[in-house]
């Protein structure tokens, strides 16, 4: 078997920036309580190792940034790299509490288009994804904001409304291309930010540009937005066999073939120990007497 592993892949620098910080901010601050607003990115395995340096992470699909702001009565609160809303951080700013906000510095100038759009007058359609922190952090900053998540959602709005396009960074870049296209043709006045981060964007032209592959192992946590897109963009480019699994635990070793060319990606949440240990499975792999697969180590996966 042939392995060939996708360059780049994995942590990009958002998400290295917000694990140092919250890393950071438990050795220097022990005995405070410290709590990440939801998962700091998606990915369990790095909620899971942070749990080990004490940061509690409060989690509830079904909760709103502000209702989970609701159980942190204390201590050090931590934004994830996605964003928050500026009532949420006001709101923990007015509980005295010491606020640590690892928001990516690309969602941060995203939402300062949207920021400027609004103060414009313009209205704001932003394409992104229904519930996702970093179209809730929007939404929740800005009214009036249209949610774009396909073609069908744009409205029909007077024909010379100024209208300012842009996305959630983590988007496929060809799913964007595709409701553009569509609002131009009803709005060709629309202004236009395509907002995709480059980390993101290069993840998906690796995987466009891979030629020979048989079959492609995405490692990544099915929360994660980019991670999903890398799959489905290798969907679309007709790779046979897409495989999307979380970590090593989660390979199905009946799928592997000596005569196969196995691609290997990690979404920009991945942490690199658990795309890298699939990488050297795979490539020690022996057909006649196949190794037990290994465990993931929670306790060294952040270790730097
Ligand atoms: S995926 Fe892009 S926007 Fe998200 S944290 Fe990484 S660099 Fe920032």
């Amino acid at each position: 078997m042939e392995v060939i592993p996708i360059a780049p892949r994995g942590f990009c620098k958002g998400v290295f920036n917000a694990i140092r910080l919250a890393k950071q901010t438990a050795i220097e601050n022990p005995g405070v309580q410290i709590t990440i607003l939801g998962q700091i990115v998606h990915n369990r395995f790095v909620v899971e190792a942070l749990g080990k340096y004490g940061i509690k992470t409060l989690d509830n699909p079904k909760s709103s940034r502000l209702e989970l702001l609701d159980q942190v009565t204390d201590g050090i609160v931590i934004f994830t790299a996605h964003g928050i809303s500026r009532n949420v951080k006001e709101e923990a700013i007015r509980r005295q509490l010491i606020v640590m906000d690892t928001t990516c510095t690309d969602v941060l100038s995203t939402q300062a288009l949207i920021e400027s759009a609004s103060l414009a007058h313009q209205t704001v359609f932003y394409i992104g994804k229904s519930g996702h922190p970093e179209a809730n952090a929007v939404l929740e900053s800005y009214s009036g904001v249209y949610l774009i998540e396909k073609i069908q959602d744009i409205p029909s709005l007077d024909n010379r409304t100024e209208i300012f396009v842009t996305n959630q960074t983590t988007m496929s870049k060809n799913d964007i291309e595709h409701i553009i296209d569509a609002i131009i043709k009803q709005y060709p006045q629309a202004h236009i930010a395509r907002e995709v981060c480059a980390a993101t964007r290069l993840r998906q032209e690796a995987v466009e540009k891979i030629k020979i592959a048989d079959a492609l192992i995405v490692v990544g946590d099915p929360k994660s937005n980019n991670t999903m897109m890398l799959a489905k963009i290798a969907v679309e480019h007709n790779i046979k066999q897409v495989i999307q699994i979380e970590s090593i635990e989660q390979l199905d070793t009946s799928i592997l073939r000596k005569d196969m060319k196995m691609a290997v990606t990690a979404g920009a949440s991945t942490p690199h120990k658990l795309t890298q240990q699939i990488i050297d499975y795979l490539k020690t792999y022996d057909f006649d007497n196949p190794a037990v697969l290994p465990k993931v180590d929670i306790h060294t996966l952040l270790d730097d």
